[in-house]
């Protein structure tokens, strides 16, 4: 079924973003917003390889001074040496995270042709609105933060990292509560205000970024099982779940396990050949990407 205006206008549901955000690039402004932000995150990436970077080492290597293969920096060998100069440390680990830019793309491309032809079955996904923008920029984030960290295996590359894993986690959750309740208040301030606090407690290295997912996945489960349970009106149709939020749960699992496993000292751990941390970093994006079809195609 299609949503059109009059009927969107019917909803109940109010929304800050009701306008078009981008006024004179309505036609093309995912892809704006796409090559925008991906010009200046990697633009600034190519600033931080080139100069070397700065501060500390990442705590990772503290597991051993010298920084082989027993560091605790996702497998992927480097030189030691090398860390704070010009260069790229893990290139697999590194350039892998280009994969961004594909799914950034996808999402972009079908948010722009979902705006077009109102296909879109979410008032908030809808394109042409806040949210489908940010989360292009999220998507894109989730892998070019990420390099920053392999790259220099500096502290400040993985408290970008952690960044980049919060922005879109912490979306989940906050997003889920917003089609629960559309305290949309609460979202614009509980979104941001979390990923700077739990970037800030992860820098000052007070708690770890996997038991802080950790909680944030499990709190956006019982969300969704609220909405599932509770909210039926908003539960997507079982075609939804089959053919998008099944396959965003199961590339969740294939990527923590294969994570799990290409860990330093894991079996799937080989510093010298191929790292199955690339394999996490894809499949991270590709359960992105599926949570937007997910969120594009539920009612609310
Ligand atoms: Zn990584």
């Amino acid at each position: 079924m299609q949503v059109t205006d009059r009927m969107y206008d019917r909803n109940p549901q109010r929304s800050y973003f009701n306008r078009k955000t981008l006024k004179g690039l309505e036609r093309h402004q995912e892809v704006a917003i796409l090559v925008f932000f991906s010009s200046v995150v990697l633009t600034l990436f190519l600033l931080f390889i080139g100069v070397g970077g700065f501060g500390p080492p990442d705590p990772c290597l503290k597991g051993d001074p010298s920084g082989d293969p027993s560091n605790l920096c996702f497998c992927e060998d480097f030189k030691a040496a090398k860390v704070g100069k010009p260069g790229v440390l893990q290139p697999q680990n590194t350039l892998s995270n280009l994969y961004a830019l594909l799914t950034g793309t996808i999402v972009a491309y079908f948010a722009q042709r979902s705006r077009q032809r109102k296909s879109a079955k979410s008032p908030y996904m809808r394109g042409g609105r806040f949210y489908p923008l940010l989360y292009i920029c999220i998507v894109v984030f989730l892998g070019l933060g990420s390099m920053f960290f392999h790259a220099t295996l500096l502290k400040w590359g993985g408290v970008l990292d952690n960044l980049s894993m919060y922005t879109f986690a912490n979306f989940v959750f906050c997003y889920t509560l917003l089609r629960l309740t559309d305290w949309e208040t609460v979202f614009l301030i509980a979104y941001p205000t979390s990923v700077v606090a739990f970037t800030a407690l992860n820098a000052l290295e007070l708690v770890s970024s996997f038991v802080v997912i950790l909680v944030v996945v499990v709190a956006y489960l019982v969300l969704e099982a609220l909405i599932f349970f509770w909210k039926k009106e908003r539960r997507a149709s079982d075609r939804t779940f089959v053919v998008f939020y099944f396959p965003a749960l199961l590339s969740l699992a294939i990527a923590v396990l294969v994570w799990v496993m290409s860990q330093t000292g894991g079996c799937w751990c080989n510093p010298d050949g191929f790292q199955g941390h690339v394999v996490w970093h894809v499949m991270a994006g590709v359960t992105a990407t599926f949570l937007y079809f997910y969120w594009r195609d539920s009612p609310s």
